[in-house]
């Protein structure tokens, strides 16, 4: 019969260093989150905000044109790369018009 090893402390990956520039790009983020952002296109007003301030360019601007019931029309549309996300709320919290929701992540 063969014994699962699991990793030792000195071959576990550490959480908080970079490496080298654009090192946490590489890391899949997904498993970090207990809660996740989700953006409203109505409410969003393409402020930027959120892109500037995402620690981990997880937040994706979109060429895809959205118009609201207002009938105003955005070039731009916000979307959440869940690849990257580690779930910190930040841009939730820098979103000038509320346009980020933070909800529990669902545990499959
Ligand atoms: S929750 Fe944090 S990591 Fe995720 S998109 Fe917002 S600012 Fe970026
Ligand atoms: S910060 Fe809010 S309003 Fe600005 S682009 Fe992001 S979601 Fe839209």
């Amino acid at each position: 019969m063969s014994e699962t090893r699991l990793p030792t402390w000195t071959e576990v990956t550490p959480g908080g260093i970079v490496r080298e520039p654009g090192s946490t790009l590489r890391l899949d983020k997904n498993g970090w989150r207990v809660e996740k952002p989700v953006i409203d296109p109505e409410k969003c007003v393409r402020c930027r905000l959120c892109w500037i301030y995402c620690p981990d360019t997880a937040i994706l601007e979109v060429e895809e044109p959205y118009t609201n019931s207002k009938g105003r029309t955005y070039k731009l549309t916000y979307k959440v790369d869940y690849d990257r996300c580690k779930g910190c709320g930040i841009c939730a919290e820098e979103c000038p018009v509320d346009a980020i929701e933070m909800v529990p992540e669902e545990v499959a």
